[in-house]
C-alpha cells in the first residue's frame, strides 16, 4: 500500500527498485499498448495503476514534479526517465529498448565475453549484441604440426562443412562430365582436374567469408580480438595475440566455444608425416596416392572427394564404417565407394610412418597391424588422420575458474548449456552431450543469448537433428538408426519400410538400379510413428532438411503414405514405401 508514504517517496522508491517501472491507469488504452509490449518482448516490470490507490492523484503530482511529465504512462529503466507511450514505442522501433533495459549494473569490462569465433561463438556474439549488451569475441587460431593456420570463422568456414561441400562438389561434378556425354554432349573421354586450381578457388571463397565476418562484427559493435583467451579466474582472461601481446579482460559472463581438433594417433612419425583435414583442405599441392585412417564422417568424406577427383585412395578402419549410424547404410557406403575405387583395409591401425622421400607430396610407408596380429606394409604420398578431435578445453585456465570437465574434455553442461560454474556457459563441439554440427552450434548460441538477455525460455533441442553425410553417395538421416531403434523399442515393435531406388538422372547415365537406398524406421505400437528416417542418393542432405520437420512435429507413416509426391523426383520414394523388411521382399528398384 502507498496509502500512508508521502507521495515523492512512493515515486522514488517506485523507480529505484525496479528495473523497468511504469506508472498507469488500469483503463488507459496507451498504458495497456506498453505492458502488452513489455510483454511482448519478455521483459518483467512492475506497474502502479494510480486509479486503484488512494492517493494516486498526489502521486501523479509528484511525477509531474520529477519528470516534468503528468500524463500516463511514464516509463522509468534502470532509474531513467524515459517518457510516455510515444517515447518507449519508438525507442523500441529504434532497436534502444531492450539494450536499455538491459543495460548493465555490474562494474566488468563486458557482460559477455564469447571464447571462439566458429559457428556457434560468432551467433552468439552477434546475437548477444543485438540486445544491446557489451560484446567480445576472441579467436585464435593454433597452427597444425604442418604450420597452416587460417581466418575468423572457426572449423565449419575454413577446414570444414565448407570446403568439404566444395570438394564434394568438385568430385560430383567429374562423375557428371561422365554423365553428360551420354546426354549428347561431347566430352572428352578423358578430362583433367587441377588440384591447385580448385583450391585456390576454394580458399578464396573462404577468405571472402572470413572477411566477411570481421564486417559483420564490427556492423553489430562486437570487440573482436583475435588472440588465444585463458581463464585467470572466474571473471577475468588474459588474452595473447600472435604478438605476444597480452591484455587482461573480465566479463560478467563467458561463453566457452572454443570447438576442437584432430587428434593424432599415439604412434611413431604421426605429428611429423601425416596430415588432418585441418590441411587437407588448403594443401598446396595435389596429394597424391592417399591413405585416410579413421572410418567416420570426416574419412569417408575425404576419401569419398579423393577417390572422385581421381586419387587412389584407400582407407583403414579398425572397426566398422560409421559408428553410430544406422549400419545397414554404412555398408552400402563402403559399398558403393568401393565399387567407385576406394580401396578399404578392414580391422587395421596404423602402427608407424616413415618419410622415405622428401618432396611434395614425396613418400611415406605406413606399417599397420591387423587385429588378427598381422603386419600390412605399403607406401603412400598422403596420409591423413581423421580418428576423432579432442575438444579445445585444456590449458585455457578452465580449472582456474572452476568449470568441470567430463572425462573426454567437454564442457559438462546442465540444461540451458550452463557450466558448474553458474556464469560460464558451452556450447558447440566443446559441450558434453552436444553434436558435432554447426547449425547446432548455431542455435545453441543464439537461444543462450535470448534466454540470458531477452529472457525467453525456448531451450536447444537436441534430438531429431537432420545430418547428411557427404560421401560420393550422400547419406541423410533424422531420428534413430534402425539398431537404436531396436534397442529403444524393441525388435517387435519395430517395422521397417524400405526400398532401392534409382534416380531418374541415372537412367540415361547408364548408372547402377539399385545402388540407392530410403527406409523409414517406424513404431507400431504408437501409430507407426517414424522415428527414424534414412536416404542414400543424390542431393540427400537437401530431401532430409525438409523431412525432418515432420520427424519433429510426430509424422506417422500413414501421414508419408498420404502425402502427394512431387513427380520424377527421387524424394517421392517416402510417399511410396510398401515394403516392410520383415517381409523379405525384393526392393529392387521399380521403373517410373
Ligand atoms: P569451431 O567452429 O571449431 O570454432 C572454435 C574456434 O575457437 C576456432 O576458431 C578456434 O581456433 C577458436 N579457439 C579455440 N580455443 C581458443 C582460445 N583459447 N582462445 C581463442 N580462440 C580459441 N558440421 C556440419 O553441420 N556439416 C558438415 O558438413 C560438417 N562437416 C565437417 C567437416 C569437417 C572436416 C569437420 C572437421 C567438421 C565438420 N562439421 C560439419 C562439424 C562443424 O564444423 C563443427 O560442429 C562446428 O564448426 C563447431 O562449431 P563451434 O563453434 O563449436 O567450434
Ligand atoms: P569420430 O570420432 O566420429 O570417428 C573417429 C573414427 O576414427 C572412427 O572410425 C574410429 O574407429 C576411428 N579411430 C579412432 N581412434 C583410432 C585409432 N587410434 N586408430 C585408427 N582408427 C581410429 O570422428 P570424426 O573425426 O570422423 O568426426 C568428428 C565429428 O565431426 C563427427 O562426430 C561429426 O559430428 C562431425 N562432422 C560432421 C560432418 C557432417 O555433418 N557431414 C562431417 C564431418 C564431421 P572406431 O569406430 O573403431 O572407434
Amino acid at each position: 500500500t502507498t496509502d500512508n508514504i508521502n507521495p515523492g517517496e512512493v515515486v522514488d522508491k517506485s523507480i529505484a527498485q525496479n528495473k523497468v517501472m511504469i506508472f498507469s491507469k488500469s483503463s488507459c488504452p496507451f498504458c495497456l499498448k506498453i505492458k502488452g509490449l513489455l510483454k511482448s518482448l519478455n521483459v518483467e516490470y512492475v506497474a502502479l495503476e494510480l486509479d486503484q490507490i488512494k492517493n494516486g492523484a498526489e502521486i501523479q503530482n509528484a511525477l509531474l514534479e520529477k519528470s516534468g511529465q503528468r500524463t500516463v504512462p511514464n516509463v522509468y529503466i534502470n532509474g531513467e526517465h524515459v517518457g510516455g507511450a510515444d517515447k518507449t514505442f519508438s525507442l523500441h522501433t529504434q532497436g534502444e529498448l531492450l539494450p536499455l533495459i538491459n543495460k548493465s549494473t555490474h562494474n566488468y569490462d563486458y557482460d559477455m565475453v564469447v571464447i571462439g569465433g566458429g559457428s556457434g561463438g560468432l551467433a552468439a556474439s552477434k546475437e548477444t549484441a543485438n540486445l544491446g549488451m557489451k560484446v567480445a569475441v576472441c579467436d585464435f587460431v593454433t597452427p597444425t604440426p604442418k604450420g597452416t593456420t587460417w581466418g575468423l570463422g572457426g572449423t565449419c568456414v575454413n577446414v570444414g562443412c565448407i570446403p568439404k561441400k566444395l570438394m564434394h562438389q568438385s568430385a560430383i561434378l567429374g562423375g557428371e562430365l561422365k554423365d553428360s556425354r551420354e546426354y549428347g554432349w561431347d566430352t572428352p573421354e578423358t578430362v583433367t582436374h587441377d588440384w591447385g586450381r580448385m583450391v585456390e578457388a576454394i580458399q578464396n571463397h573462404i577468405g571472402s567469408l572470413n572477411w566477411g565476418y570481421r564486417v559483420a562484427l564490427r556492423e553489430k559493435k562486437v570487440d573482436y580480438l583475435n588472440a588465444y583467451a585463458t581463464f585467470t579466474d572466474p571473471h577475468t582472461i588474459k588474452t595473447v595475440d600472435r604478438r605476444g601481446k597480452e591484455k587482461i579482460i573480465t566479463s560478467d559472463k563467458f561463453l566457452v566455444a572454443t570447438g576442437g581438433r584432430p587428434r593424432y594417433p599415439d604412434i611413431p612419425g604421426a605429428k611429423e608425416h601425416t596430415i588432418t583435414s585441418d590441411d587437407i583442405f588448403s594443401l598446396p599441392y595435389a596429394p597424391g596416392k592417399t591413405l585416410l585412417v579413421g572410418a567416420s564422417y570426416i574419412s569417408l568424406e575425404c576419401a569419398g572427394f579423393l577417390a572422385g577427383l581421381g586419387y587412389d585412395t584407400t582407407v583403414m578402419v579398425r572397426s566398422i564404417l560409421l559408428r553410430g549410424f544406422d549400419q545397414q547404410i554404412a555398408e552400402k557406403i563402403g559399398a558403393y565407394m568401393e565399387q567407385h575405387g576406394v580401396k578399404f583395409i578392414r580391422g587395421a591401425v596404423p602402427t608407424s610412418i616413415e618419410k622415405i622421400e622428401e618432396g611434395t607430396p614425396g613418400k611415406l610407408r605406413v606399417t599397420a597391424k591387423t587385429t588378427d596380429g598381422e603386419e600390412v606394409v605399403d607406401e603412400y604420398n598422403t596420409v591423413v588422420v581423421a580418428i576423432g578431435r579432442d575438444p579445445c578445453t585444456s590449458g585455457i585456465g578452465l580449472e582456474n575458474a572452476g568449470v568441470d570437465l567430463a572425462k573426454n574434455g567437454k564442457v559438462v553442461v546442465e540444461k540451458g548449456e550452463q557450466s558448474s560454474v553458474p556464469h560460464i556457459y558451452a556450447i558447440g563441439d566443446v559441450m558434453e552431450g552436444g553434436l558435432e554440427l554447426t547449425p547446432v552450434a548455431i542455435q545453441a548460441g543464439r537461444l543462450l543469448a535470448r534466454r540470458l538477455y531477452r529472457k525467453d525460455s525456448l531451450q536447444t533441442d537436441y534430438v531429431n537433428v537432420p545430418t547428411t553425410v557427404f560421401t560420393p553417395l550422400e547419406y541423410g538421416c533424422c531420428g534413430l538408426s534402425e539398431e537404436a531403434a531396436i534397442d529403444k523399442y524393441g525388435e517387435d515393435d519395430i517395422e521397417v519400410y524400405h526400398s532401392s531406388y534409382q534416380p531418374l538422372e541415372f537412367t540415361v547415365a547408364h548408372r547402377p538400379e539399385n545402388d540407392c537406398y530410403a527406409k523409414l524406421v517406424c513404431v507400431k505400437s504408437e501409430n507407426e510413428k517414424v522415428v527414424g528416417f534414412h536416404i542414400l542418393g543424390p542431393n540427400a542432405g537437401e530431401i532430409t532438411q525438409g523431412f525432418s520437420i515432420g520427424l519433429k512435429l510426430g509424422a506417422t507413416k500413414a501421414d508419408f503414405d498420404n502425402l502427394i509426391g512431387i513427380h520424377p523426383t527421387t524424394a517421392e520414394i517416402f510417399t511410396t514405401l510398401n515394403i516392410t523388411k520383415r517381409s523379405g521382399k525384393d526392393v529392387s528398384a521399380q521403373g517410373c
